[in-house]
């Protein structure tokens, strides 16, 4: 019988209008950009510059930092020259709660620094107040010629809205389930907050718009009901993923199947770092969410089998993690000399049921013999067996190959 095609490529990214977030185009035909924030008081100029240029060196395109009370707001001006002497160029976004109308209005240097504001319009004030205080942030944007992300987050969502949205529920004959409410109240609070800003003036093209959530089938279900209800640029993220794995797994899964669906524009992985923990993996797990997705390429990929019981030696998981040390470590110049470097798949395999045909859908890959094994390692490039290693140097020697490999 004819095989049936099956669906497994992403489908087309959905036609968003683009932004230009300080030089970073976002939506439209660009690339997915990532994007990250820092965790330090901006107040402190000194902490934050230094995580502002780990970030952008990590390969975060945007960085967004907290611009809460007057101390913040004075040292951003200060910190986007730090960057600029340092030659980071990362563009800044300025991240406004409660008072950011204020903020903005008292600080004019702030405001012509940062590249993007953004509003969360669950707390920009209170009942009356809240439409003018935010119709200010984006008179502000108009004046500075600026982008604004309006970014809805469940946890701060309007509550006036989420009431008059459940008592008309409570009117219905058959009420939607709660939780249908409050989806439909963060879609609406984005949507009434883009038209407001489009009425006050600021153009589409000025527009991106966030909703976001911590439960991962809310996110989904709220990302692709807005993205069919409006071309704004989307920035998505699930918010508070959580620490480690928990926090790694649910924003992949979450975002694994939004981009797919082509919705996302640019994304940020809300990871909980570990105390003292290293603020650029949120970066590197949102590269490579892209990256194994097929969307971005960014760094060269290892490719390693699990191991098993064919295999009793760590000689392979030891070579992998030391190849993709070796890769990490060396990238910055390999993307210099090299451009299109980032392209390369290397695989390290454990014994001969997977090795040599992995190996020979990698661009270099070795395949480190198993237990019950000759011991000798096949090292394919581009698909053709080159070299068979022995002995004790078999790591140093696939080391070696891997840095020719590139050099060629
Ligand atoms: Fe086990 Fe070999 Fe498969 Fe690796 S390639 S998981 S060692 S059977």
């Amino acid at each position: 019988a004819p095989l049936e095609p099956v669906l497994v490529d992403p489908l087309p990214r959905r036609g968003t209008v683009a932004v230009d977030v300080g030089g970073v185009l976002v939506g439209g035909a660009a690339p997915v950009v990532v994007q990250s924030m820092t965790n330090t008081d901006t107040a402190d100029v000194d902490g934050t510059v230094r995580q502002v240029a780990d970030l952008a060196r990590a390969g975060s395109e945007i960085v967004r930092i907290t611009v809460d009370r007057d101390e913040a707001a004075a040292a951003v001006p200060r910190i986007r020259e730090r960057l600029d002497r340092l030659g980071v160029t990362v563009p800044l976004v300025g991240d406004f709660h409660y008072i950011g109308h204020k903020l903005l209005a008292d600080h004019p240097a702030c405001a012509a620094a940062l590249a993007k504001y953004r509003i969360n319009p669950g707390n920009v004030g209170f009942k009356d107040k809240k439409d003018r205080q935010f119709v200010e942030i984006v008179e502000m944007a108009i004046r500075h010629d600026k982008p604004v992300r309006i970014g809805v987050n469940w946890g701060s969502l309007d509550q006036e809205l989420l009431t008059r949205l459940m008592d008309a529920n409570s009117a219905l004959a058959s009420p939607l389930p709660a939780r249908d409410v409050m989806r439909e109240a963060i879609v609406q609070s984005a949507l009434h907050s883009a038209a407001l800003a489009e009425e006050t003036g600021l153009a589409r093209e000025r527009i991106i718009l966030s909703a976001k959530v911590s439960n991962v089938q809310d996110l989904i279900a709220v990302y692709r009901d807005l993205s069919r209800r409006t071309d704004h640029c989307i920035h998505l993220g699930l918010t508070e993923a959580g620490m480690g794995s928990k926090g790694i797994v649910a924003s992949a899964a979450a975002m694994g199947i939004l981009l797919q669906e082509g919705i996302g524009d640019t994304i940020r992985v809300s990871l909980t770092p570990e105390p003292g923990g290293d603020r650029t993996r949120e970066v590197q797990v949102a590269q490579e969410i892209l990256q194994t997705m097929g969307f971005r390429q960014f760094i060269p990929i290892v490719a390693a089998c699990p191991g098993c019981g064919r295999t009793t030696s760590t000689l392979f998981q030891q070579l992998a993690e030391t190849i993709q040390t070796d890769i990490r470590t060396n990238m910055p110049l390999w993307r210099e000399r090299y451009p299109g470097v980032e392209a390369m798949t290397v695989a390290v395999m454990g014994c001969i049921v997977n090795g040599p045909g992995e190996s020979k859908h990698a661009d270099i890959g070795i395949s480190l013999p198993g237990t019950a094994e000759v011991p000798s390692a096949p090292v394919y490039m581009d698909g053709v067996k080159v070299a068979t290693l022995r002995g004790a140097r078999i790591a140093e020697d696939f080391h070696e190959m891997v840095r020719q490999y590139i050099d060629r």
